[in-house]
């Protein structure tokens, strides 16, 4: 089988489309058989450079048997020069290419893509009902009193969630914005009191719900120390992105400090960048993106060698439907798996119209997909519609 050629999109997310633009590609073979790939940088601001590395990363698979897909990684990351660079683009882009391998070689022996990973360790996963300072389903926030906050959680509740999670300080009392120079430190007396407010409430109306907290990053790592007081304090589930990704440092400082495990993994690349965070225990949930990291197969290295750290799992996803299908095998696969992220936008009709199919937990729970390869491709739908369309098939 040979690769002949690539489509790749930037996708309309509709009325999501300020903040989603899911860059994504098609790899065709030959044999007729395609697999849909996704480049997780849906995200704010660098989608349309996912769509210019993709088209470079084309060019070098194009002739190439699809099947190879350790090979093709590795000619992906070394010859690119910038592989070797670390950064989200070019990991993004060779996410994209992995995953749409997997795809191909999961239908070419006629398998869902777990099996090409070790098996099924699951039939379904638990999930937590992420974002939720953003809404749920058809309830869209921001929310700002206390009382919005406990009643978007009991809404979840009453879908068969246990657990959930909320960035606490995105939003003021009156869900406006708080501006990101007052959230990366020191915080101030007020954010704390905002932060414990929502969280009190939560934990006296919504009993023994497992909460995550989100800081996305912003904080300076002795304000992340204080927030995480706070978790410990309510018994948080989890503490995620305590503070910037760019030091294992700072979130040793911060681990060494609380109780509470910390999450960290959607700004973190291949098994490198990992092993750094491993190494000295400053993380204690990894959360590897399957259309970043490096892709599905870059993921599951990425989670075995967790394992080998007394590191959990849990597989970022937050972009178009390809990403919670990559999510889904991968999470079906790894063994030290721990909750599954259902993110708000993948309940949005914006997003599910994207992809072919709908997978949406039932009762908390997500059902793996059984279909061939990933179990989900690109919409008709989305295709007609995308906003950019670039087609590669010349090396
Ligand atoms: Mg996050």
């Amino acid at each position: 089988m040979k690769i002949t050629k690539v489509d790749i999109y930037m996708l309309d997310a509709g009325a999501q489309r300020a903040s989603r633009r899911p860059i994504c590609c098609r790899v065709w073979t030959d044999e007729g058989i395609y697999g849909d790939g996704e480049a997780g940088i849906a995200f704010d601001y660098a989608a349309p450079a996912g769509v210019g590395m993709l088209q470079d990363l084309s060019r070098l698979i194009i002739g190439m048997d699809p099947m190879r897909v350790d090979a093709i990684w590795e000619k992906l990351f070394k010859l690119t020069f910038w592989g070797q660079g670390g950064g989200p683009v070019v990991f993004a882009g060779i996410s994209a290419i992995d995953i749409a391998l997997m795809d191909i070689k999961g239908k070419a022996l006629n398998v869902p893509v777990y099996e090409l990973l070790g098996g099924k360790f699951r039939d379904n996963v638990r999930c937590y009902a992420s974002q939720l300072q953003f809404g749920w389903n058809e309830k869209i926030g921001p929310w700002g009193p206390t009382q919005e906050y406990v009643d978007i959680c009991k809404y979840a509740m009453s879908e068969g969630y246990d657990a959930v999670k909320i960035d606490f300080i995105a939003y003021d009392r009156e869900g406006k914005d708080i501006p990101y120079e007052e959230c990366e430190g020191f915080l101030s007396h007020d954010l704390y009191a905002l932060a414990e407010e929502r969280i009190a409430a939560i934990r006296q109306e919504c009993g023994h719900l497992d909460i995550i907290m989100e800081n996305h990053g912003r904080s300076d790592s002795i304000s992340a120390v204080k927030l995480g007081e706070l978790c410990d304090k309510y018994d948080l589930y989890c503490l995620e992105e305590p503070t910037t990704v760019l030091n294992t440092e700072f979130h040793k400082r911060v681990q060494r400090r609380i109780r509470t495990p910390i999450g960290s993994g959607e700004r973190i690349y291949t098994r490198w960048q990992y092993l750094n965070f491993f190494r000295d225990n400053s993380i204690q949930l990894v959360q590897p993106d399957a259309c970043n990291c490096g892709g599905i197969t870059e993921g599951k290295k990425i989670c075995d060698m967790a394992h080998a750290f007394d590191v959990k799992a849990q597989i970022h996803c937050a972009g178009g439907p390809i990403s919670t299908a990559a999510a889904l095998q991968l999470t079906a696969a790894i063994t030290n798996f721990a909750i599954y992220e259902h993110h708000f936008r993948s309940t949005q009709p914006a997003i599910t119209c994207l992809g072919k199919y709908d997978y949406q937990p039932k009762n908390g729970r997500y059902k793996i997909p059984d279909l061939p390869g990933l179990g989900q491709e690109l919409s008709d739908f989305a295709i007609k519609t995308a906003l950019v369309h670039v087609t590669v098939t010349e090396p």
